[in-house]
């Protein structure tokens, strides 16, 4: 017999092992989580011992580049798309639209769930194309339909306030996706609303902001706990990151368009006191271009194709004819209220070193203890794509350029691995099923071997 029990039981344990092997792989998770408007300079304010046990096991950017506008909108559907605000389309957290005919405003629920305004490929989207289950506790742009997906699981956006219990129970929500036994997510997304909401209110440098970090600090200690206790250190990657920084503002720096802007003359005019978008009616584009440009100092105006070729910002139809930027530090008011009035804000420049965002990561595919040098934000989803091990859509970012963060070609011969295994354990399949089949049907299959044979055979017909 040229297969023996024992060969079997050894071919079946290789299988059983790359069986595991795939199932651990498969079950390999990454989880985005952002903390809105945790600058990249916060976590030198205060005592941080949860963030600092997280970078010692991990990575950690001095900085990265947000996108132009540092607003939230745009640049958290950058983070999930690796694209610039011109190429994903949501350029302002307000903008109009001429094609659709319609404005979005980020707190109108019908145009945030309205799929017609989200552009790109959103990291969930990618993941699921590719057969893999997306869990998200609030993002910008997982309300909305795109390409035909919405996330697997997703919580529609309700404002609160800031709470443990509340983080507590998202984070909960998360955990128990990432555990669940039928079908568990292997992509999460996860976000907090703060430090943003405390820094417009008090400011960057307040007490409040220092508290506020101090919580956020908290709450990520019992994300890390919760992974470990549900046993996945090994098998989470978590990326730690932020859509924009925060600047101190001041009265005596608002720049007044009351008598400057004669809306009568314009089809859209949105003011988001950083900056302003201005639609002229035909005809009035010189007049309205002339009268803000001499406004103030502190506020630039630019026709559409003037616009810095380095704020990746020009190259869409809902950019406006006239865009207006304000300085940072400084604001564009218009029937002003006071109500608007806020101690930080962000959406400036976003070469300003205070726009900037943190990035921290760690997990089994990240390096430990390693510090990088400052990458844009369009380069993470081309990263989560690298860590679930899928073809990103087609995006601004580049894996060259933060494949460094990533321990020795870990993620790549991870993929190596895999097909490997894949081609052998295939191989050893056919192998063993053509053996099973040959056992079984033996006993037909067998041929007389000699004249012997075939006389016991006629005798036993003789005798029958
Ligand atoms: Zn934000």
């Amino acid at each position: 017999m040229w297969i023996g029990k024992s060969t079997i039981h050894i071919w079946i344990l290789t299988l059983w092992s790359l069986a595991s092997y795939a199932h651990a792989k498969q079950f390999e998770r990454l989880l985005l989580i952002s903390f809105d408007g945790f600058r990249w300079d916060y976590l030198s304010k205060v005592d941080t011992p949860n963030f600092d046990r997280f970078i010692a096991n991990g990575v950690k950017a001095d900085w990265i580049k947000d996108t132009y506008t540092s607003l939230t909108f745009p640049n958290h559907y950058t983070i999930v798309t690796g694209l610039y605000e011109e190429s994903h389309g949501i350029v302002a957290n307000e903008f109009y639209d001429p094609d659709l005919g319609m404005e979005f405003h980020n707190h109108n629920v019908t145009n945030v769930q309205d799929g017609r305004f989200w552009g790109g490929e959103p990291i969930w989207v990618t993941n699921q194309k590719n057969g893999g289950t997306s869990g998200v506790f609030y993002w910008v742009g997982s309300e909305a339909e795109i390409k035909g997906y919405r996330p697997n699981h997703y919580a529609n956006y309700t404002v609160h306030n800031a709470s443990m219990e509340l983080w507590v129970n998202h984070t909960d929500q998360v955990i128990d996706w990432m555990t669940d036994p039928k079908d568990p997510v292997n992509l999460a997304l996860l976000y907090f609303k703060e430090p943003d909401a405390t820094g417009h209110r008090f400011g960057p440098d307040s007490p409040e902001v220092e508290d506020m970090i101090r919580q956020c600090d908290n709450i990520t200690g019992y994300i890390l706990d919760q992974i470990a206790e549900h046993g996945l250190n090994d098998l989470v990657n978590i990326i730690i990151t932020s859509d924009h920084g925060m600047t101190n503002m001041s009265k005596d720096r608002f720049i007044t368009l009351d008598g400057h802007v004669d809306e009568t003359k314009t089809d859209h005019f949105l003011n988001y006191v950083i900056g302003a978008s201005v639609w002229p009616k035909s005809g009035f584009e010189d007049e309205i271009y002339k009268n803000l440009s001499a406004i103030d100092e502190h506020v630039k105006v630019w026709r559409k194709s003037e616009i810095p070729a380095e704020y990746h910002y020009s190259n869409n139809k809902r950019i406006p004819e006239i865009l207006m930027a304000a300085d940072e530090g400084w604001g564009i008011k218009q029937n002003w209220d006071d109500k608007h009035y806020l101690l930080g804000r962000h959406g400036f420049n976003n070469s300003e070193m205070d726009m900037h965002p943190i990035f921290l990561a760690s997990g089994p595919s990240f390096k430990k203890g390693y510090v990088s040098k400052p990458f844009e934000n369009v380069q993470i989803y081309g990263l989560m794509c690298e860590l679930l091990n899928i073809v990103p859509a087609p995006n601004n970012g580049s894996l060259d350029a933060v494949s460094h963060l990533l321990a020795d070609n870990v993620s790549r011969s991870v993929n190596l691995v895999w097909q490997i295994a894949l081609l052998v354990g295939g191989t050893l399949c056919v192998i063993l099923l053509v053996c099973i089949v040959r056992e079984l049907f033996k006993p037909y299959l067998k041929k007389p071997k000699s004249l012997h044979d075939w006389d016991d055979r006629s005798a036993l017909l003789e005798g029958a």
